[in-house]
């Protein structure tokens, strides 16, 4: 009287797809989506604010600020 339950397909998947992270990549999460973190969400907010949107260039927080000499 061995029965065995009926296999289930329990595999964890999200609900829906989700996009990477438009600045590294990684699966967003929903907590701060699109991104995959807050960090993410803070250098993308970071990049608009220094209208640096476009450079795909990470890290790169240590640019020098003497272009606006004179
Ligand atoms: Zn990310």
């Amino acid at each position: 009287m061995t029965k065995k339950p009926p296999a289930t397909n329990d595999a964890v998947v999200p609900l829906r797809p989700t996009r990477p992270c438009p600045i590294c990549g990684k699966p967003s999460d929903r907590t701060y989506y699109p991104f995959c973190s807050k960090r993410c969400a803070d250098r993308d907010l970071h990049g608009w604010l220094s209208g640096a949107y476009a450079i795909p260039a990470v890290e790169a927080e240590r640019e020098d600020e003497d272009e606006r000499g004179d």
